[in-house]
């Protein structure tokens, strides 16, 4: 019995759809334990001269299908917060096991209780069926939990073998294949769980894909328009500066006329990597707009912080060029700086157009130069 050992490696996933699981099906189960006693009380030879145990085991079986219940999943879904959980449910679970275990023993026990032992047996087999096929995400639990149902009933026909001996031998040959099945659900669980955690994995791997320029590794554009809006809307919201860069290599048609496609690949890669080395901030998310333009959105960064990142990106560029093949190509970029202005952007693409129409005065105005967006 190696309970944890086939957990697969992502807690938070795995763990989620666990406590998830296990509180449906306790929610569903936890009416029949109250059920079964009230059948079994009910028809018992004499319900109303044993009015105190019939209310004790009511309220006791009532209490723990109330407890399960208003035991929900934590707000917070931290993996502490979850094995906390889990652990506690399985504890109501576990009390709710020894409880009715106990019970089936009593009842098997007390001659008051002949005419509804089978009532009370029949129910030990349904729990500890139950148990096997709907709680075999941690292995030993759910064993305990069916010995804990099932072990008091045997002790008291084992105590009674004379006259209980086919009961008993039968049970004890349904408790193994309970095992067995138990042992057979717990695997099917956790493959289950690993092909479930596999999709999520390529999913996000595809969606991270979908969103990366696969020639210089930056977010492309379908990246940027997730991004951009919720920066804007985030730095309206919060008051913080948002400050965008726009970049596009100049004459970049010469070079791949000159030099052939591949060289300009090359160039926009050696392009990227020095993008890289100058915006280094955890928070710049770097892109490939399109083509031979780029973009860097800077959350956090004023207007004079991004222009002296710009300016000083633009400066290295025009005096170091494109390293190619051991050569150096020389090779300048026109900058568009613009500050997010909430009293004036009214949209994400007013903003954009500022910022492209500075990156465009850039141009007209001789190329290898950095323009500041105007005031909206
Ligand atoms: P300007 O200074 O006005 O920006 O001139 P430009 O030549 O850089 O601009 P233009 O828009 O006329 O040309 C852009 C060129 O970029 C044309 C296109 O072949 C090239 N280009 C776009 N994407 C790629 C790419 O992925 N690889 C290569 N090698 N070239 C590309
Ligand atoms: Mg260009
Ligand atoms: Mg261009």
């Amino acid at each position: 019995m190696a309970p944890d050992s086939s957990f697969p490696r992502n807690a938070s996933f795995a763990l989620l759809r666990e406590s998830q699981d296990t509180r449906v099906r306790t929610r569903l189960g936890g009416i029949y334990y109250l059920l079964a006693w009230l059948l079994t009380w009910g028809f018992s030879a004499a319900p109303a001269a044993m009015p105190l145990l019939g209310t004790l085991g009511s309220l006791f079986f009532a209490a723990m299908l109330a407890l399960r219940w208003l035991h929900r999943l934590p707000p917070q879904q931290s993996d502490g917060c979850l094995r906390q959980w889990i652990d506690r449910h399985w504890a109501l679970i576990l009390t709710t096991s020894l409880g009715w275990g106990l019970t089936h023993a009593w009842v098997l026990l007390h001659p008051e209780f002949a005419p509804s032992r089978m009532i009370a047996t029949l129910s030990t087999v349904a729990f500890s069926t139950a148990m096997a096929f709907n709680f075999p995400m941690r292995k030993a639990r759910c064993v305990t939990a069916i010995l804990l149902l099932y072990a008091p009933g045997l002790v008291a026909l084992a105590s009674q073998w004379a006259s209980q001996e086919a009961l008993a031998v039968t049970l004890g040959f349904y408790l193994s294949y309970l095992l067995l099945a138990l042992t057979r659900s717990h695997r099917e669980y956790h493959a289950t769980l690993a092909m479930e955690q596999q999709l999520v994995d390529q999913r996000e791997r595809f969606d991270q894909l979908s969103r990366t320029d696969s020639l210089t590794q930056l977010g492309n554009r379908l990246q940027f328009n997730g991004l951009f809006p919720s920066m804007v809307a985030s730095a309206r919201r919060q008051g913080t500066p948002l400050s965008l860069v726009l970049l596009d290599i100049d004459f970049f048609k010469r070079i791949n006329d000159e030099h052939g496609h591949s060289s300009g690949d090359a160039c926009l890669s050696d392009f990227a990597e020095r993008m890289r080395r100058v915006f280094r901030r955890e928070s710049d998310a770097l892109l490939r707009l399109g083509g031979e333009e780029f973009g860097v959105l800077m959350p956090g960064a004023t207007l004079d912080e991004a222009s002296a990142l710009a300016e000083r990106f633009r400066a290295e560029l025009a005096s170091d060029g494109c390293e190619l093949h051991g050569r150096r190509l020389p090779i300048t970029a026109s900058l568009g700086v613009g500050s997010f202005d909430p009293a004036r952007d009214d949209s994400p693409e007013a903003f954009f157009k500022r910022v492209d129409d500075a990156l465009y005065r850039a141009k007209s105005e001789g190329r290898d130069r950095l323009a500041l967006a105007a005031p909206a």
